[in-house]
């Protein structure tokens, strides 16, 4: 398994680590497979879409913003509820498959780690499955 560190900059960010989770599969050698990218934490998350057009990124979180306000009836005492169900909303993981060594993507689509609650240091792991 390999894992890699995010830094974030701000307290909602999607940033593309496409290139970090091909060369974690590079290294693990598996020629045809897939891999599971996975993060550990509850106020982040793991999602593919595109990357070409850096408006995509900007209109999800724009989107989730209103899907989820900052200012609701919230109980949690951290004050962080919003980036939980956020966090939820998208998921903690992707599986993307592995042909000749390469990841399986269109050529629109970029694997995002998603910050809710930044900035903060997270981490990914990425768990490469031959077959
Ligand atoms: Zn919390």
């Amino acid at each position: 398994m390999k894992e890699i560190n995010i830094h974030t900059h701000s307290p909602v960010e999607m940033i593309d680590i496409t290139a970090a989770v091909s060369k974690a599969v590079k290294e693990e050698n598996v020629r045809d497979g897939y891999c599971i990218v996975f993060t550990t934490h509850t106020t982040a998350a793991v999602t593919i879409n595109e990357n070409a057009d850096p408006d995509v990124p900007r209109d999800i979180i724009s989107a989730l913003e209103k899907a989820v306000p900052q200012n609701a009836s919230y109980r949690h005492s951290e004050g962080n509820s919003p980036a939980h169900v956020k966090s939820s909303l998208v998921g903690a993981s992707e599986t993307v498959l592995i042909e000749n060594g390469r990841l399986v993507l269109g050529t629109w689509q970029s694997i995002f780690f998603c910050e809710f609650d930044g900035p903060r240091t997270r981490k990914a792991f990425i768990k490469t499955i031959n077959g």
